[in-house]
C-alpha cells in the first residue's frame, strides 16, 4: 500500500506529500467528501509515510508493520457506529497531553466526525484551540456542514471529489477482479464511491435492491411486503442511506424514460426491463422523488429507521 495505490485524488495526494516533504504539517486537517471514496485511507497512508523509518511507508519497518497490524500506540482512531460522545473527546484530550510513545508525532483520526455530539465537539474544540505539540488531527466527514464552523476554521481543509466512473471501473475490474459487465454496472450505480460499489457487491444487498425495484414496478404496496423490505433495507444507518440513494436513482431513471423517452441516460442499467414494465404518471414519479428526498433529511436525525422507511415504501408503491 502506498499513496500511488489509492485510486484518484491526485491533487490531494500531491498536496499532502508536499507538506510532508517541507516538514510543514498542519496540526489539524478536515477531510471532507462523499462516503467510501478513500478519505480515511488517505489519512492512514499519510500516517504511514509520517511514521515510517524510511519516510516512504515501506511496509517493512517496525512502525509500518505495527500500523498494518493496527497496533501502533501513536495512532488513535475514533470511529463509532453511533455517536461520538464526550468520553471520546476526553480520551483524546488525555492522550494528546502526553508525549507520543514510539514516534516523535501522534496521529488522531476522527472518522464520521459529523456523529460528534455538541458536547464532544465543544471538548474537541478546546483541544484544537490549544493543540499540544507533536499531534496531528484528521477530522473526516461526509457531511461537512454538520461540523461546527469553530472546528472547521481550525483545520486545513482538503476536499475529496467522487471518483470518475473510469476510476471506479479500474478499481472493480482490475483491483477487485470482477468481470467487466458487473464492474461497469457497479461503476454506474455507485455514484463515485468505491465503498458503495463494495456494498452492492454483496449478493444479499444486491438482491434486496432488485426486490425493491420489483415492488415499486408492480406497485405491490401491501403492508406486509413493504414492512419486511423496509426492515431489511433499514437494518443499519449505512444500508438505509444506500437504499434511499437507490430508490432516488430508480425514480430518476423512470423520470428520464418518461420525459425523454430515452434509455441511454439511466443509472440502473440492469433494471431496464423492470423500468420498462413500470407504468405510472409523471406526477407519481415527481411526488415519489420529493418523498424520498424528504425521507433522507428526516432519517439523519431519527432513530426509528424501519418505521420511516416503511412509511416511505407504502406511499411510493401506491399511486
Ligand atoms: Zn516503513
Amino acid at each position: 500500500m502506498a499513496f500511488e495505490d489509492i485510486i484518484g485524488h491526485e491533487r490531494q495526494k500531491r498536496f499532502l506529500k508536499s507538506l510532508m516533504e517541507r516538514g510543514n504539517i498542519p496540526h489539524a486537517f478536515l477531510f471532507c467528501g462523499q462516503e467510501g471514496i478513500g478519505k480515511k485511507r488517505t489519512a492512514l497512508e499519510f500516517t504511514r509515510n509520517l511514521f515510517c523509518q524510511t519516510g516512504t511507508g515501506c511496509g517493512q519497518c517496525r512502525p509500518c508493520t505495527k500500523l498494518d497490524r493496527g497496533s501502533h500506540p501513536d495512532l488513535v482512531i475514533i470511529q463509532n457506529e453511533g455517536s461520538i460522545g464526550i468520553d471520546d473527546s476526553r480520551m483524546i484530550a488525555k492522550e494528546v497531553s502526553e508525549h507520543p510513545f514510539e514516534q516523535d508525532k501522534r496521529v488522531i483520526i476522527i472518522d464520521n466526525a459529523e456523529a460528534m455530539t455538541t458536547e464532544a465537539a465543544n471538548a474537541l474544540l478546546k483541544t484544537l484551540e490549544e493543540p499540544p505539540p507533536h499531534n496531528h488531527f484528521f477530522v473526516i466527514t461526509s457531511s461537512e456542514r454538520e461540523i461546527p464552523l469553530t472546528i472547521r476554521s481550525r483545520c486545513t481543509r482538503v476536499a475529496f471529489s467522487p471518483l470518475s466512473s473510469e476510476q471506479l471501473g479500474e478499481y472493480f475490474s482490475h483491483r477487485a477482479d470482477i468481470d467487466p459487465a458487473r464492474a461497469q454496472l457497479l461503476s454506474s450505480i455507485s455514484f463515485g464511491s468505491i465503498g458503495s460499489g463494495l456494498f452492492w457487491l454483496d449478493e444479499g444487498n444486491f438482491s434486496l435492491r432488485i426486490k425493491l425495484a420489483q415492488a415499486l414496478s408492480k406497485k405491490t404496496g401491501g403492508f406486509v411486503l413493504a414492512s419486511s423490505l423496509a426492515e431489511r433495507a433499514s437494518a443499519t444507518d449505512r444500508s438505509a442511506s444506500m437504499y434511499l440513494t437507490f430508490l432516488l436513482s430508480f425514480f430518476r431513471d423512470l423520470f428520464v424514460k418518461m420525459v425523454a423517452g430515452e434509455a441511454s441516460f439511466i443509472t440502473n442499467t440492469d433494471l431496464e426491463d423492470i423500468l420498462d414494465d413500470t407504468h405510472g404518471d409523471p406526477a407519481w414519479v415527481e411526488d415519489s422523488i420529493k418523498r424520498i428526498q424528504e425521507t433522507v433529511r428526516v432519517m439523519r436525525y431519527n432513530v426509528n429507521r424501519w418505521l420511516i422507511f416503511e412509511n416511505l415504501l407504502i406511499h411510493v408503491t401506491r399511486e
